[in-house]
């Protein structure tokens, strides 16, 4: 490895769903949009604003010896629509800028599954250009999300190749710090070879977690599997990274479908081995169905939890995730429990930030109507009043300390605590999925003392409320949405068809 390896870092990571409002500057600005020494500098923070990626490959590398980062911008944000093809376009011009210097890698950090207004393989055209102005000497290794949707040139462009292994993402971190390493082994010589293989499986988001107990996970089995098989014959020694690709289906690509990719140091191995996890995720296409319970289900359940002799139950709005591009503002599961008469429940974290300002305007303790969804109201995203008193405020930068945000802090913008009779609801201005319990605990909110928890998130809530609700405590609920796990919900224009599990008659040649 060169002595003080110049690496530059840059990236680009946001989650689109097809069908959610565009995504613009101001959406980064507000989380993650950093340049060249403040970049680095906010990688070295306590509690950096970014996912952690990137920290963990600096830290890294910092703790390997002296190095020479060469910090560009990094844009991240959370999931969202397309994004303003125009901002994309400057970023490109900043990053081709600052590559133009010597260098000897490139680590960026990617998410996999952007769009732009005008292009649904940003990765893509990144690394191309960042190929083309470094030359072919220059070691490329890029992050992903396993919800990343693999396209050619998110993989012919690149020396490495390394994305989550767990979902809820609990290795972020682990992730930047295999990246580092990966990159470190390229530049000592280590040669390496590229393969994917895509099957015609689009995973509903519920199907996809990975965790030991978690119920149903074909997915999480590919994933163990790989990690298996690389360290057994004939793959011994010869394979860096395997990461299996679950993709994110709202973004509505020709690259969606479950795809393996492996980093080798030959391509025979990297070939058979993509290939054989693919013919094992093609054994598993039948599991890759959602198993939702009704809302009117739900609520049942939601009221049979006074009984004391009953667990306390986590609702999963799956169907209304910011963390999968959702407005986190729909009304559904709210207004049911409400109209039921639910007691001792938490509901969070809804976007409305007109009902947020009018709550700080109030002040603490006052009674008044709250409006959700005034300025808003269309599509998913229904009006609703109903009698509140408002319980705390909060400014909104939250220090989160479990889950995929841990370490990190995440500013909800202003934010307050809202009682609705038997019901507390927390209301952002800044969208945010809930997937820790600070984001109710900030506002005074027990988490233990609650039967019922109403959760805007699909999945990555069971990282962050693991020490309260088991699996067999969480209801992920069949309500409408904008990341709703029933495919056959939308209007697809691009998923390669027919695939499973929107069609019937599907083959894999
Ligand atoms: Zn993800």
């Amino acid at each position: 490895m060169p002595k003080l390896a110049r690496i530059a870092l840059l990236g680009f990571s946001v989650e689109c769903n097809r069908f959610a409002p565009v995504t613009v500057e101001r959406d980064f600005a507000g989380r993650t949009l950093f340049r060249g020494a403040a970049l680095l500098a906010e990688a070295r923070a306590a509690a950096p604003r970014m996912l952690a990626e990137l920290p963990g490959f600096v830290a890294d590398m910092d703790a390997a010896g002296p190095w020479t980062p060469v910090p560009l911008t990094l844009a991240m944000t959370a999931p969202g629509g397309p994004v303003d093809h125009a901002f994309f376009q400057g970023l490109m011009e900043e990053w081709e800028a600052g590559l133009a210097v010597p260098l000897d890698a490139v680590y960026c950090v990617l998410h996999g599954a952007a769009l732009t207004t005008e292009d649904d393989d940003p990765e893509g055209t990144m690394l191309t250009m960042v190929r083309r102005v470094v030359g072919p000497r220059v070691k490329i290794v890029a992050s992903y999300d396993l919800h990343g949707n693999i396209s050619d040139a998110d993989v012919t462009t690149i020396d490495g190749f390394v994305a989550y292994r767990t979902n809820p993402h609990m290795d972020m971190r682990r992730t930047g710090v295999e990246s580092a390493q990966l990159l470190r082994r390229l530049l000592s010589g280590t040669p390496s070879h590229l393969a994917r293989t895509r099957l015609p499986i689009v995973p509903p988001t519920v199907t996809m977690l990975t965790g030991a107990d978690a119920p149903n996970r074909p997915y999480g089995e590919l994933i163990d599997l790989g990690q298996k098989r690389m360290h057994e014959a004939p793959y011994t020694g010869r394979i860096l990274n395997v990461s299996m690709m679950g993709g994110f289906a709202f973004a509505d690509t020709q690259y969606n479908g479950l795809t393996a990719v492996v980093t080798a140091t030959d391509a025979e191995a990297a070939q058979a081995l993509a290939q054989e996890l693919a013919e094992a995720g093609w054994a598993r296409r039948a599991r890759f169905h959602p198993q939702l319970t009704s809302l009117e289900e739900a609520t049942r359940l939601a009221v049979a939890t006074a009984d004391p002799g009953r667990p306390a139950l986590a609702f999963a709005d799956v169907a209304d995730n910011p963390g999968g591009g959702g407005g986190g503002n729909t009304m559904f599961i709210l207004e049911a429990f409400l109209a039921a008469g639910v007691r001792d429940g938490l509901v969070g974290i809804i976007h409305d930030p007109a009902l947020a300002a009018e709550a700080h305007d109030l002040g603490v303790g006052a009674r008044f109507t709250a409006r959700f969804n005034r300025a808003v109201a269309s599509g998913f995203a229904r009006t609703l009043q109903a009698p509140a008193v408002v319980r705390s405020l909060h400014p909104g930068p939250i220090r989160c300390r479990r889950g995929i945000f841990a370490g990190g802090t995440v500013d909800l913008g202003a934010s307050a605590a809202l009682d609705l009779g038997g019901l507390s609801v927390v209301v952002i201005s800044q969208r945010e999925q809930c997937a820790d319990p600070a984001f109710f605990e900030a506002f005074g909110l027990d988490v233990a003392a609650a039967r019922v928890v109403v959760v805007k998130s699909r999945g990555h809530f069971r990282g962050g409320f693991d020490e309260y609700f088991g699996h067999d405590q969480v209801i992920e609920v069949d309500a409408p949405g904008l990341s709703s796990p029933m495919l056959q919900n939308f209007a697809w224009a691009n998923l390669p068809r027919p695939v499973i599990p929107l069609d019937l008659e599907v083959d894999w040649p």
